[in-house]
């Protein structure tokens, strides 16, 4: 079985009222955690790279090699999407799509929204005649984006309304309170704007900066049409703890697989509960 778009699973996820998880890789490990964790739960799953550490990972076509491949040692019988994160631009959407991934986001949200539809709308085109999904991103998601940091500034919900009918895009990232990164306190999400936007647009929404939100707030986003919930923070926090643990508790110890092994067990263990939360466990078999 190889990688799929993640169309067919987020309006699925939405007309069911659950959502699918995206979790990103970072290192060959979380490729194993994630997908283990995928087929334990009977859950579809987005697995993500994040196009600023695409260099660190060996690039877009070992990325998709290392996905591919997993899938069948594994015998992973789940849905998967590979998924750009955070697309830098349309040249580096093209080369993903080249090289194998099944779904990209282009992010265009620090231009202007004229510019932002130009590039979605691009990439849209370029995507469909290979059927990888495309998500695109209006306003700002709050902590480190693309490398830099910068304030929330939330989407527009009739330029997300614009955007949407002018490109057709699979899946829209409307930032409105989230945070990449750990939270201040209680994070704050614009539930009202939530709604508005999803009513008007009728798109799958996606909700970055997923890590750290209670399950109420989840529940909520999920009910007003967040069908994608990004997960990373939390993951690679339990990946670190882990490992720091091991080490600190052995500090003779030097065999490299016995020191990452607790951390790809925790990265397993943080996705397999996410996906019983965000509802995703079960629904392999509703999925196409
Ligand atoms: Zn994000």
């Amino acid at each position: 079985m190889r990688t799929v778009s993640m169309k067919q699973m987020l309006l699925q996820a939405q007309a069911d009222g659950y959502a699918v998880g995206q979790y990103n890789i970072n290192g060959v490990q979380w490729v194993q955690a994630i997908l283990r964790a995928a087929q334990a739960e009977q859950a579809p799953v987005i697995l993500a790279a994040s196009d600023r550490l695409v260099s660190f990972l060996g690039g877009y076509a070992l990325i998709a090699a290392i996905v591919d491949k997993s899938i069948q040692e594994l015998s992973i019988t789940v849905p998967v999407a590979l998924h750009l994160d955070h697309g830098m631009s349309v040249e580096h959407c093209k080369q993903a799509i080249d090289n194998g991934f099944s779904s990209v986001m282009i992010d265009g949200s620090h231009y202007p929204i004229e510019q932002n539809i130009a590039m979605t709308l691009e990439v849209v085109k370029y995507a469909s005649s290979f059927g990888v999904s495309v998500e695109a991103e209006v306003g700002t998601v709050g902590g480190m984006e693309d490398g830099l940091i910068g304030g929330i500034q939330y989407a527009d919900p009739l330029e997300c309304d614009r955007l949407v009918k002018e490109t057709g895009v699979d899946a829209l990232a409307a930032a409105l309170g989230s945070v990449h990164g750990p939270y201040q306190g209680e994070p704050l999400l614009g539930f009202a704007e939530m709604k508005h936007i999803s009513d008007l647009t009728g798109v799958p929404l996606v909700l970055h900066g997923g890590s750290g939100i209670p399950a109420h707030q989840i529940r909520q986003a999920i009910e007003l049409g967040h069908a994608k919930i990004n997960v990373n923070t939390e993951c690679i926090q339990a990946w670190a703890s882990a490992v720091r643990t091991v080490l600190n508790q052995n500090p003779q110890l030097y065999d490299p697989s016995h020191i990452l092994t607790p951390g790809t067990e925790a990265i397993q263990q943080v996705v397999q509960n996410k996906m019983q939360e965000f509802g995703t466990s079960g629904q392999a078999m509703h999925t196409v």
